[in-house]
């Protein structure tokens, strides 16, 4: 295609943009411009990642073929130093700016967000924007010093809310594996959401974290602990991806388990993160997904999830509304304050 041709494309899809057939469902012109709730940002240093600057690309899962003679780390921090792709999204070079571009694009988009993170660097960024964060605290127990006790009382002392991100997969740890039991009993005793990441780590995951498992993609453990805990609120980080199927029959099975879609939005390409949330939504499950951005050193996550969910073009404005704000609002039982309140 030549440049004359974009122009008249681009005048013509603008054109198409601007009017509206009545009895039509056009669906992708309509844009959701309300508040936002991320259930999926991390409070890190700017060096978590490796060293800074990093860039991601969308659709991390093509490109990935590897010669072992090379350890997989070290071709994976080669592809975020010399990113294969037009617009990639550039890493924060220090912590004060990584905290400092991620809250100016929660200001930007609207956005409150469940901060995963440690105690001490989620009361800061919270501190530097107190209406844009639901205080969480991330748990891996097989590398943070916390006791069920000691979480109990963080919770109970604090205004934590929500248990996320809890990573035990990368260390091989199920959940209903007997080592995390104490601390769904505590979650289940303080009435505390807990979002558990099943699903995508990055790229060549397994090769990174000796402990990681593409078997612990799997929701189907979750299932033992939704049914030994009738009221515990869980949401699956990253959805489950690619384990559509078991989703869906966890998701039949009990109708109080949400998903987020941390991550997606780069990990998977576009074709791939379409079709899946398409499929989730088309059997129904609509009211179930929440946007998250699994913001970590990249602040442009936040706005290339919303982004994608936005120009998804199989999604209704009313789909959209859910997705990005309705859903986890429900999920979370926010009140009906003024600040979380959707705008028509
Ligand atoms: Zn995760």
């Amino acid at each position: 295609m030549h440049y004359g041709q974009t122009v008249i494309l681009g005048l013509l899809l603008l054109l198409q943009g601007c009017l509206h057939v009545p009895g039509t469902s056009s669906l992708s012109n309509t844009t959701y411009t309300g508040p936002v709730i991320d259930m999926h940002l991390h409070a890190l240093g700017a060096e978590d990642q490796g060293p800074p600057p990093l860039a991601l690309c969308a659709g991390m899962t093509a490109g990935t073929a590897h010669d072992p003679h090379q350890p997989w780390g070290q071709a994976f921090l080669a592809q975020m130093k010399a990113p294969n792709c037009a617009h990639p999204i550039w890493s924060a070079m220090t912590d004060t700016e990584l905290r400092d571009l991620s809250l100016a694009e929660l200001e930007r988009f609207n956005v409150t967000a469940v901060l995963s993170g440690t105690p001490a660097r989620v009361a800061d960024w919270k501190e530097q924007a107190p209406g844009r964060i639901i205080p969480g605290l991330g748990l891996n127990i097989a590398r943070d010093p916390f006791t069920p006790e000691d979480i109990a009382q963080a919770f109970k002392d604090g205004n934590l809310k929500v248990l996320a991100e809890v990573t035990n997969q990368y260390s091989g740890i199920a959940p209903d594996d007997p080592r995390f039991d104490a601390f769904w009993q505590v979650a289940a005793d303080l009435d505390i959401p807990v979002g558990i990441h099943i699903g995508v780590g990055p790229p060549g995951a397994a090769q990174l974290f000796s402990g990681y498992k593409a078997g612990l993609h799997s929701p189907l453990p979750l299932e033992n602990i939704l049914k030994r805990h009738p009221t515990l609120r869980v949401y699956i980080m990253h959805a489950a991806w690619p384990m559509r199927g078991e989703l869906k029959a966890m998701l039949y099975a009990h109708p109080h388990l949400y998903v987020d879609t941390g991550i997606l939005q780069m990990a998977l390409t576009r074709e791939e993160y379409y079709d899946f949330l398409e499929d989730l939504v088309r059997s129904g499950y609509g009211d179930r997904i929440m946007f998250g951005s699994d913001q970590m050193v990249w602040p442009g996550l936040i706005e290339e999830g919303i982004n994608a969910i936005n120009q998804a073009p199989f999604l209704t404005l009313q789909q959209r509304q859910d997705i990005l704000y309705g859903n986890a609002a429900r999920f979370l039982r926010l009140s009906n304050e003024t600040n979380h309140k959707p705008q028509k």
